[in-house]
């Protein structure tokens, strides 16, 4: 029987199987060209949510013969300590991390982390803060004015909503319309309930897991792709504990905050660490207050875990 061939864009995977989704709409199951798993040497998937593919069909069952060339992707650390990558997702737009300040509060070591991951690979990020409806007392919306200031500081969009209260729903809409849109977050912000807003035909199943259920379960939490219905896609990826960069080196780091690539040509050596160095623009940035010292926090505690693992 004659091979059909059709192209299609991977929406899920799990373990070997994927799920493709055709032009005119349609899912199939598909797994790999024995051929195509070896290519991957370095990467534990090496077909991702996103990746545009080409298909085979024989006697029934669809078969991914080839992959089409990334334009972009975001990979992290398969396991801590390793040099294999797991690649979240390809060919997006945009990345989007959902965190909330309360039930749960997102520390910002997590948002910028996952920030950093994004500037390493070329992929503009927003910030949304969810669950603002949570927030009653002065101090509490003050903290949130102080942290949207941080990230608007450091050069990235940020959008304050509820998705149980449905404000901010028309801007949310827009942010993703026609884009494919990587949604990020910790577990509970309300990435589910963000995408069932803007396109309740999708129904996603929303609810807190419990820490309980949490321990026992390992890196096996897979992301999916849904189309939206006015246009776009999104990728929804639950529940990231972390975001291990894949190795770059110390000197790299300073290049994936925004907001201390611009001042760095002012650093008096051009392989300025802004550490301890004299003459440095960042950390003069850092004591004049212009520049956040939450970021200058994380950006310390990512350039000593980068020197460690660099020194083993
Ligand atoms: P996900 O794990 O990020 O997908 O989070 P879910 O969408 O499953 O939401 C986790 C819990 O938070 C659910 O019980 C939601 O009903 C609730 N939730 C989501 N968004 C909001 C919000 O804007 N305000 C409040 N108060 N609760 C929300
Ligand atoms: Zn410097």
């Amino acid at each position: 029987m004659a091979a059909i061939a059709a192209e299609g864009v991977v929406m899920r995977s799990v373990g070997a199987l994927y799920r493709v989704r055709l032009p005119e709409g349609q899912l199939i199951e598909a797994t790999l060209r024995g051929k195509l798993r070896l290519q991957g040497l370095k990467t534990t998937n090496p077909v991702a949510v996103g990746d545009r593919v080409e298909l085979l069909s024989e006697g029934g069952t669809w078969v991914i013969a080839a992959v089409a060339e990334r334009h972009n992707f975001i990979a992290r650390k398969a396991v801590k300590a390793s040099s294999q990558v797991q690649i979240l997702c390809a060919n997006v737009d945009q990345a989007l991390m959902v965190a909330s300040l309360k039930e749960p509060f997102t520390a910002l070591g997590y948002i910028d982390r996952f920030l950093v991951m994004c500037e390493a690979y070329h992929v503009p990020a927003v910030v949304v803060f969810n669950k603002t409806d949570l927030l009653e007392s002065e101090k509490e919306l003050g903290r949130l004015d102080d942290f949207a200031f941080i990230y608007e500081q450091a050069g990235y969009p940020v959008y304050p909503v509820s998705a149980l209260a449905a404000t901010h729903q028309a801007e949310v809409l827009a942010l993703l319309k026609d884009k494919v849109s990587f949604l990020a977050g910790p577990s509970g912000a309300g990435k589910s309930s963000l995408i069932n807003l803007v396109d309740p035909t999708l129904q996603l199943r929303t609810g807190v897991i419990s820490t309980h259920t949490l321990k026992g379960r390992h890196t096996t939490t897979f992301a999916e792709m849904y189309p939206l219905a006015f246009g776009g896609y999104v990728i929804d990826a639950p529940g990231f504990r972390e975001f291990d960069l894949v190795n770059i080196g110390p000197e790299e780091l300073g290049g994936y905050f925004p907001e201390f690539r611009k001042l760095m040509p002012g650093c008096q050596f051009n392989n300025c660490l802004h550490t301890h160095e004299p003459n440095c623009a960042v950390r003069a940035a850092v004591e004049r207050e212009l520049l956040a010292d939450t970021r200058y926090h994380t950006y310390l505690g990512m350039l000593g875990a980068l020197q460690a693992e660099q020194q083993k």
